[in-house]
């Protein structure tokens, strides 16, 4: 194959030695020929697919080209036309946070929020009175779903009685501080669920690496915090948190975050009370192509087991704030090609999971409704306030109206329909028929819901 076809990729593998490397004895033609017959992926085509064959180097874009279109017609013969959305709201309670992911700069270091500190901090923590008005304002406007993700705020507790726990403890490891030290008060995570569980809007939050936080210094189960969350108010929980699922690259980029099999427990337990989950990967930092196979390994094997997953979201790692770009680790995210494929083989790979999200967040509108033609079938929300992909430097923007959705949808020739958050209830748009709004939700009456 000609080197003029093929693209660069941003993977600086040269950089780590991993033991997982992206090597595989299949041939590229014998795993496309596996994805164009439905037949189920081993870890090896994934690679061949990913990487658009190991017999060369860098991405090869006439193969690229063969896995795109394989992954389109799959797309169509699982969920058709159609390209989903949902009406929601992103409200994210505290930055306060001491994990020190390298990834990430939505975090402030917790000290700084306390009240006896004068450290100039552009961070926030909200109280459940404050969650609950600014979900009560936007239900006002249609919304029906709330996501909600944090740090891990030093002051949170799960609920009174883990608060007990917590300050009864000599543990120095437990990185608690009781909430009067701080100059805000998040109050418990039951606490806010309730307090965002307004008008029965859907509330989509407490990630794997939460719910660890929520249950430090005791012996409770996963199931037990999942529980006694879903009695405060929580409906369903976003997989998050996931980043790559391989524990020698999460001890390179989150070694202070939950391993591989504790986030799998979590996602579990959440099933087993009957919430179901999404699922998601951060790719295109240190990582490799392999790392991010074994990753759709880890979730396919989940969701054999569990069977609650609704969506897959590839999340392209946004590198200009972040510590690992900070400090060189990497130069960039991945090219567009890289994000193609990611979309691309996690159709294929993930035969169980219906649903694959394309971030116009992530990726932006032009590149995100590309990601529709490979493989994506979801278009994420309205979310009207992003904080997190901002902060790391994205400027794709924090707010989506009906009107954009359905003519960006409509322009690419497929169907806008609305959704709720676990994909059961759905609403085709009309595009001949504007005005555009949710209509599925308790306030959702068919009104615009943001209005440019
Ligand atoms: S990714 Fe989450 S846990 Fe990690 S530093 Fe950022 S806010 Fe904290």
């Amino acid at each position: 194959m000609a080197n003029a076809s093929r693209g660069a990729s941003n993977v600086p593998r040269e950089r780590f030695d991993w033991e997982i490397t992206a090597n595989s004895d299949q041939s590229f033609e014998n795993a496309l020929e596996k994805a164009r017959s439905g037949v189920r992926l081993t870890v090896e085509d994934g690679i061949e697919l990913l990487t658009t064959g190991t017999d060369l180097q860098g991405i090869d874009r006439e193969r690229k080209e063969l896995v795109l279109e394989a992954a389109d017609r799959r797309r169509r013969e699982v969920v058709g036309e159609e390209v989903t959305f949902v009406a929601n709201l992103n409200n994210n309670v505290t930055t306060a946070c001491n994990t020190g992911c390298l990834f990430c700069n939505f975090k402030d270091r917790s000290d700084a929020f306390l009240a006896d500190n004068d450290v100039d901090h552009a961070g926030f923590t909200k109280t459940p009175a404050e969650s609950r008005e600014i979900v009560a304002q936007a239900i006002e406007t249609g919304i029906y779903e709330v996501t909600s993700v944090s740090g891990l705020h030093p002051a949170f507790a799960l609920d009174d009685e883990h608060r007990e726990i917590l300050e009864a403890s000599d543990r120095s490891d437990l990185n608690y501080k009781p909430p009067e030290r701080y100059e805000k008060n998040p109050g418990t995570y039951c606490e806010q669920m309730a307090a965002m569980s307004v008008d029965d809007v859907h509330l989509h939050s407490m990630t794997p690496e939460e719910a660890y936080h929520a249950r430090r210094g005791t012996p409770w189960s996963y199931k037990e915090v999942y529980s006694r969350l879903a009695d405060a108010g929580l409906d369903t929980v976003p997989g998050t948190a996931a980043e790559i699922l391989v524990d020698e690259v999460r001890n390179v980029i989150c070694p202070g975050k939950i391993g591989t099999d504790e986030w799998v427990m979590a996602i579990e337990a959440a099933a087993a009370v009957g919430m179901p989950t999404t699922a998601t990967i951060m790719y295109g930092h240190v990582e490799n192509e392999a790392h991010r196979i074994h990753h759709l390994d880890v979730i396919r094997d989940l969701q054999d087991r569990i069977g609650s997953i609704t969506e897959f979201v590839p999340l392209s790692f946004v590198h200009p704030n972040t510590p690992l770009y900070d400090r060189g680790m990497v130069d960039a995210g991945a090219t567009r090609d890289e994000d193609e494929l990611m979309i691309a083989v996690s159709r294929l790979y993930l035969d169980n999971i219906d649903h694959i999200q394309s971030s116009w967040v992530k990726y932006g509108d032009n590149h995100g409704l590309k990601m529709l033609s490979c493989g994506a079938d979801d278009f994420m929300g309205t979310i009207l306030s992003e904080e997190i992909t901002k902060r790391a430097g994205g400027g794709f923007g924090e707010a989506r109206s009906f009107a954009e959705y359905v003519e960006m949808v409509s322009a690419i020739g497929r169907i806008p329909v609305e959704r709720s958050t676990d994909y059961q209830q759905r609403q085709r748009i009309d595009p001949d028929n504007p005005p555009f709004g949710p209509v599925l939700g308790p306030n959702a009456d068919g009104t615009p819901l943001v209005e440019r």
